[in-house]
């Protein structure tokens, strides 16, 4: 940071005036050495006037003493500017009273006068004022003073001549004076701003040192703390073991020591970094035997008939100098890395040690997923993970590697990597020989043991089916948990048992399987899982429109809403953070299914309420959210049929409204009926009056004899109706109008209301051929008549004229079917 002009200038007038106190003593010494000196000069060329020049020279003295002696005691009481004027004055007022006794401008003692200019400037290069008032001061006086004592001609020659070297002396001295202190400051300022970026930086690099002194502190300290109470509950669940308990509460304080132990186990290796960053860490080096230790840290590792691991060069003792406890450690990480990136059926482990001369190699190799080139190098270091899709599925606190290059470090070895993405990989480890030789091993000690937390993915625990609890007779809701953690299952089956039917799934891959068997209720994820993380599962239930509607909730140890919203928008119906209370985790469950059930009703209603006069499949093609792509507006060929009722108006002006009203249900709910028999759209109802379509949304090759099919029935259906209600004295008649065309078919209407719409001149034919429809009559266009002709019966009603149409149009009446020929 810049300090503030202001006080940069401040603090250079302070430097300065020290500056300038500390030269003028210099010069100061110098004025006094030097003046004695010239008096030699006085006795050699002016002995006729050595008493006056003595005088002078004894003013010249006496005043520099008393100035160099407040210089030296009081320099509170002149400041160094007045003490460097006073000094020049001093001098040349006397030198230039000397050149009054000697015989004025012609004397060559005013050269005297340059040299104390000159040496002023050379000695106090600063305060070029104090240096122009002293200059100004001698040159009146050396004028002055030679001038009252009228000078000869020749004197007023050598007074010009003189004048030349005097006023070119001050200038460059002035000069030099002005660009020396501009020097000067400068040069201040740039080391003022030096040495306050130096405090800064050193005031914050002590204030980091500390920082880093109380992280570390602090991090042993919290450490210890948490492993007092896991220990305490890691005994306690041990008692409880030792009593006897019933089966379900064995498997739970198994599961509670299972996770108490993987939490201890990596407290400590963050114990255990700590400890190495602060130097604290010390190596127990004895001389062992290897291969018997590692195999002893391999008998953690449950092998199944088809997972193993192999040893090579482990059968004979192999004699190292290190740290048993700590190579357990550094072997337990990259066993349990080896076992955790390897299929869980299928993963293959190899151990191979072997002695050289001056060191032991051990190498282990997996079949594993691998791990990509550019991120060899990174693994090592603290809290990394490999980046990608892939071990988003495995969970992990990516301190194991880093805490296994600091033990290796420490012993004076080497760890590298070889890997092949999708095939596997190798990591060798060097360990110095040192003095370690058979004859020199010692047994492992008590002390030499740790615990490691035993790694759970064994064959038969990977053997064992998904659960589908109880019986499938049940009819409570299933749900299905997808964890590959089988505490975590184990515990989520245990919350939802009590109003769930539960299926449990390993990895992702299993529970897409099981969905597509079991059509659960719903399916709560893990989201990283080895196989098919819980992304990809969401991911391909909701791309196979069997299971699209089934609702997914997302269970995981990511808080935070960027982890929510990440779940939501990857489609899950909900998230639910780790840890989770069983309250919380009931509720969320039966709002989803309780949701899914409402859902599921509505659209029975809605499938009930359009199969009345839809086609079925229709129906389901527009709940099923399909029919955007049909019903997006197009042109095509429909048959348009239009039914309306004879005497309605009569009948409606003088019916009671209840009465009208459940006559045209009637009517409708008849013809509605038929219309769906016959797989109609019906576009609209309008008072009395039913439009119907075919051959849109959904193709009927044969639309136009299907129409007249539908015609023919509902004229059929009608007789029965009208018998109904001549028997209640109403009567009323229906007419029919079909026609075929072209017509443009789309949605219309706003958001809220919307209608199905055929427009085109064929919808206004079969209108007004139904208006002109007497009771009974099927009045069909002629291209309609082309088209069945060779089907039904029917008598020409000649020409009509018809309101919209310029040209009379031919009109055919359907009587009935023509009677099958016999081949
Ligand atoms: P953690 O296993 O807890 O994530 P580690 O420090 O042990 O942390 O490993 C760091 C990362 O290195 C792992 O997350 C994984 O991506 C990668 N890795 C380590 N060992 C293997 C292995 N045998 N196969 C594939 N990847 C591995």
């Amino acid at each position: 940071m810049q300090a503030p002009p202001s006080l940069i200038a401040t603090d250079y007038d302070a430097f300065r005036r020290q500056f300038a106190a500390e030269r003028l003593v210099v010069l100061y010494y110098l004025g006094l050495i030097a003046n004695p000196v010239f008096f030699a000069t006085d006795v050699l060329l002016h002995r006729e006037h050595l008493s006056s020049l003595l005088g002078l020279r004894a003013i010249i003295e006496l005043g520099l003493a008393i100035c160099f002696v407040i210089l030296k005691r009081r320099p509170a009481l002149v400041s160094p500017n007045s003490l460097l004027v006073l000094w020049v004055l001093i001098g040349n007022l006397c030198i230039a009273q000397m050149t009054v006794v000697l015989g004025g401008f012609t004397a060559q003692y005013y050269s005297g006068l340059n040299l104390v200019f000159l040496g002023a400037a050379v000695i106090v290069p600063v305060s070029w004022p104090s240096h122009l008032a002293a200059q100004l001061g001698t040159l009146a006086y050396y004028y002055g003073a030679n001038f009252l004592h009228a000078p000869t001609p020749a004197g007023l020659n050598a007074a010009i001549e003189n004048s030349l070297f005097l006023v070119w002396t001050c200038v460059p001295v002035l000069f030099s004076v002005f660009l020396y202190e501009r020097l000067q400051r400068a040069e201040f300022e740039a080391r003022q701003s030096e040495r306050r970026i130096r405090q800064e930086l050193e005031a914050s690099n002590r204030q980091l040192l500390e920082l880093d002194r109380l992280k570390s502190e602090f991090f042993a300290n919290i450490s210890h703390e948490l492993r007092t109470p896991l220990t305490l509950s890691l005994g306690a669940f041990k008692g409880l073991l030792k009593s006897s308990p019933a089966p379900e509460c064995e498997q739970l304080i198994q599961s509670g020591m299972r996770n108490t132990s993987r939490l201890l186990f990596l407290i400590n290796e963050l114990l255990d970094l700590a400890k190495f960053d602060s130097g604290r860490a010390e190596l127990r080096k004895r001389c062992f035997d290897l291969a018997l230790l590692v195999r002893s840290v391999a008998a953690n590792f449950e092998s199944s008939h088809t997972r193993r691991i192999h040893f090579k060069g482990l059968d004979q003792p192999v004699a190292a100098e290190a740290d048993p406890r700590q190579m357990k450690k550094v072997l337990y990480n990259l066993l349990s890395n080896a076992f955790k990136f390897s299929d869980p059926d299928e993963g293959q482990i190899w151990i191979r040690l072997s002695a050289k001369e001056d060191r032991v190699d051990l190498e282990l190799e997996d079949n594993g997923i691998g791990i990509p080139p550019d991120q060899l190098e990174r693994i090592f270091d603290r809290f990394t993970q490999v980046e990608g899709s892939a071990t988003r599925r495995y969970e992990g606190s990516g301190i194991g590697l880093a805490l296994v290059k600091e033990i290796v470090t420490h012993h004076g070895g080497t760890i590298a990597v070889e890997s092949t993405l999708g095939r596997g990989s190798t990591f060798t480890i060097t360990l110095p020989r040192g003095g370690a030789s058979p004859d020199k091993m010692v047994a492992l000690e008590e002390d030499d043991t740790i615990t490691f937390p035993a790694f759970r993915e064994s064959g038969q625990e990977r053997d064992r089916p998904a659960t589908v609890s109880p019986a499938p007779s049940d009819d409570r809701p299933l749900v299905l948990v997808a964890d590959d953690n089988t505490d975590m299952r184990g515990y989520v089956e245990l919350m939802l048992s009590r109003q769930f039917r539960t299926a449990l799934a390993r990895d992702g891959a299993e529970a897409l399987d099981q969905a597509r068997t079991l059509r659960p209720d719903l399916i709560l994820t893990d989201i990283m899982m080895p196989r098919m993380s819980g992304y990809d599962l969401l991911k391909a239930v909701r791309q196979d429109p069997a299971l699209r509607s089934i609702p997914v909730i997302l269970l995981t140890a990511r808080a935070g809403t960027e982890a929510r919203v990440e779940s939501l928008d990857a489609g899950a119906n909900d998230y639910i953070a780790k840890p989770f209370d069983e309250e919380e985790l009931l509720a969320r469950v039966s709002n989803l299914i309780r949701a899914r059930d409402q859902d599921r009703e509505l659209i029975r209603l809605q499938k009930e309420k359009m199969a009345r006069f839809l086609p079925p499949h229709l129906a389901e093609m527009i709940i099923a959210g399909d029919r955007d792509e049909f019903l997006k507006g197009h042109r095509t060929e429909i048959t348009v049929l239009f039914i309306d009722l004879r005497g309605f108006t009569t009948f409606a002006e003088t019916a009671e409204p209840e009465v009208l009203i459940a006559i045209l249900r009637e009517y409708q709910t008849d013809m509605g009926r038929v219309i769906s028999d016959f797989g109609g759209t019906l576009e609209r109802f309008s008072g009395d009056a039913m439009m119907i379509f075919f051959n849109d949304p959904v193709p009927i090759p044969d639309h136009a004899e299907r129409a007249v099919r539908m015609a023919l029935a509902m004229r059929d259906r009608f007789a029965d109706l009208r018998a109904g209600w001549s028997k209640r004295g109403i009567d009323l008649g229906a007419g029919i109008g079909i026609a075929t065309g072209y017509a443009s078919m789309g949605v219309i209407g706003f958001e809220g209301r919307q209608d199905y719409a055929a427009i085109g001149p064929v919808t206004n034919l079969a209108a007004r051929l139904c208006s002109e429809a007497q009771h009974g009559h099927i009045l069909v266009s002629g291209r309609l008549w082309q088209l069945v002709d060779p089907l039904v019966l029917a008598d020409s009603v000649g020409d009509l004229t018809l309101k919209g149409f310029q040209r009379p149009v031919p009109a055919y009446n359907v009587t009935g079917l023509r009677p099958l020929k016999e081949n």
